[in-house]
């Protein structure tokens, strides 16, 4: 049956209209670009309704757009397009092509000067760049509307330190206008923008770490090494990073994972290395043997081409080229006078004298995490380290640790050389010893050999390391309680490390932090700090030098915030642990809360991953306690951060509120965080 539509008059045209711009605030693509940009859905939006011009009643009308200053560049000159005897959609939907709002100076020079005029009026009103459209119907301007417009990081830079230059704006007023998160994209690899215009996402994964990458699949880290010795850009697909995999991560352009949130495997150690990431894909149907996946309808294949983009989390079948990272000019500036409005130092978590390097570069003023156990993952380090874990005896551990500890030793001096005397916090040993098991036949057959086992005794210590639930098991300071000799091997490496670097620079004050993970009882913190006391204090006495060193401790368990009186009265400085302690507050997987936390975002119960941004109503009140109660019991405590939330601005900013002394996150996120710490104090005071 034909339904027969009654006329609808003016009236309810334009209630429909006004419903659909309110309808509008709900769909898909608002609700993942309100997530991105971080606006809040509570907001809701508004409808003017106004009277229409009519650029399209004559060759005398007309309609366009225009930019007072490049959005691209940021250089200062009007930009826009312009259309004769048409209305702003035939701007927008490209059916007609519109010339240079220059074309306008020469087609109709009168309405050109006043809107140069107005232009130049709006700019010295709002003082910033403007994004303004415009209807001229029968030789009349009608200016519809006027923003601040959306620019490139690189222009927002130029935009700043320019209108300070023209006295239009304070240096702390330049400071404010720059997008901190927008810096990403002067740090990283970018999709070549016209490129990506025309590409269409066929799925998308958790942001894990910003930049774009375009490679051929991969599903080994060995694949991934031996395709990059062979002059291959590759991605690595895995349902799961793990340490074992390190190698193939750092040889690929980018790591794309099924499984895993924000501050999964994955997602951490790209972060740290400054490479695209996209993790916990879950519409990826990845098939049993690993060798082939299925996405948005498509099998994808070894050797088929792959874009990802870390900053989005889009995934994008083919080849979209990429565009290098360059750091632009006014960079530098902006950089500057932010380092002198904030308060919060800006520390960087490293493992490696590279990243410590680049860190330095990027205005890191210490390190605030080095995780040891990253220290392992090489192939030529982790035999040594499977022999600790495997250790049988006392002794057959001491044995192993003994063979560690030169590495460890050599790591810390050249993580304390490339600091130039800069405070480094460096974590005792902390994950789950079953992480660094081997798994293939030949792994655990090198590994009986070596300690001289038969192999079934070697596979019965890996399944006894087995855990249902490791990131609540045997890991961080309980591996010190049970194996007391990790803490002496750890802390020998590190006091050693800084006699010899404060013995080669003798201007530098070297002074290690000695940081202890996972701390739930003050006991347990007095068990594992008394033996570091007394064998760093045992070397220095031995070098016959004077060293300070501090020892404290991770507060990453909610029993650490809520006795960190007592914890404080042993402890030397509190790092917060917000990955850890964020999954342990709300009670969720880190690795896992990806699986469903689509579904709280859909039903409007999160409107952010609270592994990415600090969730300040809960884990944000435990660590306000745990201040306030640490800094009673010890009014010197020095107190940062060091989860990832370290390097989101908005996190930064309650950091700064808090009174934290640092936040410490991956060294390309220092300038992002360097940035938002300014604008936190300037937006304080
Ligand atoms: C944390 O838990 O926030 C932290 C920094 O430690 P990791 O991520 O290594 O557990
Ligand atoms: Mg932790």
């Amino acid at each position: 049956m034909t339904e027969i539509l009654a006329p609808v008059g003016g009236k309810e045209q334009l209630f429909a209209a006004i419903q659909a711009v309110f309808r509008s605030w709900d769909n898909p693509r608002a609700n993942i670009y309100r997530r991105d940009n971080d606006i809040p859905y509570s907001w809701g939006t508004a409808v003017n309704v106004q009277m229409m011009a009519f650029g399209n009643l004559n060759d005398e009308s007309g309609t366009g757009v225009a930019f007072t200053r490049d959005p691209a560049t940021g250089e200062r000159k009007l930009m826009g397009e312009f259309l004769i005897n048409a209305q702003g959609e035939d701007v927008v939907a490209g059916v007609r092509t519109p010339m240079p709002i220059a074309k306008m100076a020469e087609i109709m020079p009168k309405v050109f000067k006043q809107f140069t005029e107005v232009c130049a009026k709006l700019e010295k009103h709002y003082r910033d760049m403007q994004d303004m459209e415009f209807t001229i119907e029968n030789g009349k301007l009608f200016m519809l509307q006027t923003r601040n417009g959306k620019r490139t990081a690189k222009a927002a830079l130029k935009i700043a330190c320019d209108l300070v230059d023209e006295g239009m704006r304070t240096e702390q007023e330049a400071v404010l206008m720059v997008e901190p998160r927008n810096l990403d994209t002067l740090l990283h690899p970018q999709f070549d923008t016209v490129a990506l215009k025309r590409a269409q996402p066929m799925g998308r994964g958790l942001p894990a770490s910003p930049g774009a990458a375009c490679g051929k699949i991969v599903f080994t880290a060995d694949d991934a090494k031996a395709w990059k010795e062979r002059g291959e850009k590759v991605v690595l697909v895995r349902l799961e990073t793990s340490p074992e995999d390190i190698e193939g991560m750092k040889a690929a352009q980018g790591i794309l994972t099924v499984r895993g949130g924000m501050t999964s495997h994955a997602a951490v150690v790209a972060r740290g290395m400054g490479e695209c990431c996209v993790s916990g894909c879950q519409e990826i149907q990845m098939d049993e043997e690993g060798k082939k996946f299925i996405l948005g309808g498509k099998t994808f294949r070894e050797g088929d081409w792959i874009s990802i983009d870390g900053s989005t989390g889009n995934i994008y079948d083919g080849v979209i080229p990429t565009v290098d990272a360059t750091i632009a000019g006014e960079f530098g500036r902006i950089m500057m006078w932010a380092d002198k409005f904030r308060r919060l130092k800006v520390r960087t978590n490293a493992d490696t004298p590279r990243d410590a390097k680049k860190a330095r570069e990027l205005g890191a003023e210490g390190i605030g995490l080095c995780r040891t156990e990253h220290m392992f993952f090489s192939q030529s380090r982790i035999a040594a380290f499977r022999e600790m874990i495997c250790a049988d005896t006392v002794e057959e551990r001491r044995l192993a640790l003994a063979k560690i500890l030169p590495y460890q030793q050599d790591d810390f001096e050249q993580l304390f050389e490339a600091l130039d005397g800069q405070p480094v916090t460096i974590r005792f040993l902390d994950p789950p010893l079953h992480e660094f098991v081997p798994h293939t036949d030949e792994e655990i057959a090198l590994l009986a050999k070596a300690q001289h086992k038969p192999i079934s005794r070697i596979k019965e210590i890996i399944d006894n390391l087995h855990e249902i639930n490791p990131m609540m098991g045997h890991r961080g300071c309980r591996l010190c309680v049970t194996y007391p000799e990790i803490a002496v091997m750890q802390t020998k490496a590190v006091i050693r490390a800084a006699i010899n670097t404060q013995k080669r620079h003798k201007g530098w004050n070297v002074k290690p932090e000695i940081m202890i993970p996972l701390t739930g009882d003050p006991k347990e913190f007095k068990f594992v700090k008394d033996i570091v006391v007394h064998v760093a204090n045992d070397e220095i006495q031995a070098a016959e030098i004077k060293l300070n060193y501090e020892v404290g401790t991770m507060i990453e368990i909610p029993r650490a915030a809520l006795t960190a009186a007592e914890i404080a009265d042993e402890a030397e400085f509190f790092c917060f642990g917000t990955n850890d302690l964020t999954q342990m507050t709300y009670g969720f997987s880190r690795d896992d809360a990806g699986k469903f936390l689509g579904s709280y975002y859909d039903k409007k119960i999160f409107e952010n991953d609270p592994f990415a941004r600090l969730d300040q109503s809960g884990v944000g009140k435990l660590m306000e306690m745990a201040v306030t109660d640490g800094k009673k019991s010890r009014p010197m405590l020095h107190c940062g951060i060091c989860g990832e939330h370290g390097g989101d601005p908005v996190s930064v900013a309650f950091c700064h509120k808090l009174g934290l002394d640092y936040v410490s996150c991956s060294p390309f996120r220092v300038p992002i965080a360097r940035l938002a710490a300014a604008q936190a104090a300037l937006l304080s005071e």
